[in-house]
Parts: structure tokens; C-alpha cells; sequence
């Protein structure tokens, strides 16, 4: 047993020094990612269900890694976070996203409103609103075309320092949206007070609306919630006609997920809106 423990000892300190490693490589090349432009917008329209129209694009981010080739965000943004690396990553979403939305707008493609996800560590940094005011300024792009979604665990862990830079992006016409609805901890109160336009209501709710009653329960509630706090409502992750059907009975006007469309590159959102507009 005594040998077997060293081993043990032994093996699990080569395995850590290997993570180590792993990680330094990871952060390594991460940092270069970001500045030799290896990074990549993907955008996901989200549709009006009782319109047929295009709303909104979320800004998704993918890494194009020279080497593994493209890596979904779950894989990296963990990493910079840790690192800090989350504020020059999230910048060059921001800016780039203000770039390719106001190209859309000008080709009169009847859409002129883009969201993008922010870390909580990025609200740590002091300049994030001029940042941000900046990104539209110089790209020609109107505030009220911009959307923000943060976490409802985001907004929750960190009130204050959250709260405070989301009341100063509101004030330039910026939209906000508490992203994965249902999964954090907010209380009826802090909704009537917090500076949000939307929610966005979790993936695992919709994935199980058909088939739990219990899920369909919590989504019904959360629309006629919104409803009556006067907020936006959508649905994320809905793949089937059968779920597009139930939220519209629920009365949910905009949705998003693998049914309408996956993330797009621009191209590919560029012809997507084409052929929206045509059908
Ligand atoms: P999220 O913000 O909740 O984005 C939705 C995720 O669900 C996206 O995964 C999207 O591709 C996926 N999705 C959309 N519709 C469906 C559907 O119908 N079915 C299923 N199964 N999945 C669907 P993706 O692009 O891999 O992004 C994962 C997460 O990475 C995002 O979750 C977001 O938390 C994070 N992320 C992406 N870009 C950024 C960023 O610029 N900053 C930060 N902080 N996080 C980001
Ligand atoms: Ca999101
Ligand atoms: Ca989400
Ligand atoms: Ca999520």
C-alpha cells in the first residue's frame, strides 16, 4: 500500500505538471491568437416568431488555432478568464462585432442590431464603457443597435461593480440582457430594479418543455413574468417546429437555436438575411 501511495504521489505530480504545462502552452498561444487575428465571430440570428423576421445577431466567438484548427469558446474562455486575457479577447469581439454590424445596416439588409456576451472579470476593468463607446463611435455604430447579455450568475455574484457599469452603457441606449434565465439565483425584487431589457430564458428549459410538464410550467411563468415587468422574453436553444409552436401559444414572441439557424459565419448571416428577406 506504501509503494502504491508513492505512485499514486508520483504520477498525480507528473499529471499536474503536465496541466501546468498545458496551460502555459494554452495561454501562451491564446495571447498570440489575439494579436495575429486568429480569432473568429460566428453570429446566431434570433427571429421573431409571430413576424417571421430577423431581430438580432449574437456575436459567438471560435478560435482558429493554426495548429487544432477551430475550438468552440467552452475550451478557451475558461482560460481567459483566468488570465486577464478575457479583456483583449472580448474587446476585439465588441470592436469587430460594431464593424460587421454596421457593414449589414448599410446594405439595407434589415437588420442593424448585434449582441455580445461579457465575462464578469471584464467588469473589473475601468474603461470598459469607454471602450465600448469608443468601439461605436469609430465603427459608425449606433448604441441602440448593441446589445450586451450577461449571465444571470454574473449579475448576481458581482451587484455592485456589474449593476453600476450597466446603468452607464443603458444610458448611451445600449441594451442589456440577463442571459441563461433560470439558472442563477435573482430574486423577484432585484429584477424590478436591475438595468435589463430582456431575458433570455436557459437552453434546459426549452430542451424539456415538450416533455416535463414542470419546464413548461417555469417557461409560461417566466414569459407572463416578463410580461407584467414589462421586459423582452427569448427563448434559447429551440431545435424543433414543435417547441417553435408551444412558445407561440405561450404567447413567447422571439426565439433562438438550431431550428431558425446555427451560428453563422458573416457570409453565410449575409445570405441568410437575403434569403429571409425574400421568403
Ligand atoms: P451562450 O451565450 O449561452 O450561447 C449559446 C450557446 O448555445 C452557443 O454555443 C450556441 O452555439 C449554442 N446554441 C444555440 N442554439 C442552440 C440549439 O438550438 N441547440 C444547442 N444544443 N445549442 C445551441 P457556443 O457558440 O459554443 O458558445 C458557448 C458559450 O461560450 C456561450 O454560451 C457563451 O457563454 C460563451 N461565449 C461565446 N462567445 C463569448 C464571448 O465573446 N465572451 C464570453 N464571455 N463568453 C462567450
Ligand atoms: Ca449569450
Ligand atoms: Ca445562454
Ligand atoms: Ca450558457
Amino acid at each position: 500500500a506504501k509503494g502504491n501511495g508513492k505512485n499514486t504521489f508520483r504520477f498525480y505530480s507528473q499529471e499536474v505538471h503536465e496541466a501546468a504545462d498545458w496551460r502555459m502552452k494554452l495561454e501562451g498561444d491564446l495571447r498570440r491568437g489575439i494579436e495575429e487575428g486568429q480569432l473568429v465571430l460566428h453570429y446566431q440570428p434570433k427571429y421573431n416568431i409571430m413576424t417571421n423576421t430577423v431581430t438580432s445577431a449574437e456575436a459567438l466567438v471560435r478560435w482558429n488555432h493554426p495548429v487544432y484548427g477551430m475550438i468552440p469558446p467552452n475550451q478557451f474562455i475558461g482560460v481567459a478568464e483566468e488570465t486577464g486575457l478575457i479583456v483583449p479577447l472580448e474587446r476585439w469581439v465588441i470592436r469587430q462585432a460594431c464593424e460587421d454590424m454596421a457593414g449589414i445596416c448599410q446594405e439595407g439588409l434589415g437588420l442593424c442590431h448585434v449582441a455580445v456576451n461579457l465575462s464578469q472579470v471584464h467588469f473589473h476593468q475601468e474603461d470598459l464603457v469607454d471602450y465600448i463607446q469608443q468601439a461605436c463611435e469609430e465603427t459608425g455604430f449606433s448604441p441602440s443597435g448593441l446589445e450586451i447579455e450577461v449571465t444571470e450568475s454574473t449579475m448576481m455574484n458581482n451587484q455592485e461593480v456589474v449593476v453600476s457599469k450597466l446603468c452607464s452603457l443603458r444610458e448611451l441606449g445600449i441594451q442589456v440582457s440577463m442571459d441563461d434565465f433560470g439558472t442563477g439565483y435573482s430574486s423577484l425584487s432585484s429584477l424590478k430594479t436591475l438595468p435589463i431589457n430582456c431575458l433570455k430564458i436557459d437552453r434546459s428549459f426549452i430542451q424539456d418543455v415538450l416533455q416535463d410538464e414542470s419546464s413548461e410550467a417555469i417557461v409560461s411563468l417566466i414569459i407572463s413574468m416578463a410580461e407584467h415587468l414589462n421586459l423582452n422574453v427569448i427563448a434559447e436553444g429551440v431545435e424543433t417546429e414543435q417547441q417553435v409552436e408551444l412558445l407561440r401559444q405561450l404567447e413567447c414572441r422571439e426565439v433562438q437555436g438550431y431550428f431558425y439557424s446555427k451560428p453563422l459565419p458573416l457570409e453565410q448571416l449575409i445570405a441568410f438575411l437575403q434569403r429571409s428577406a425574400g421568403a
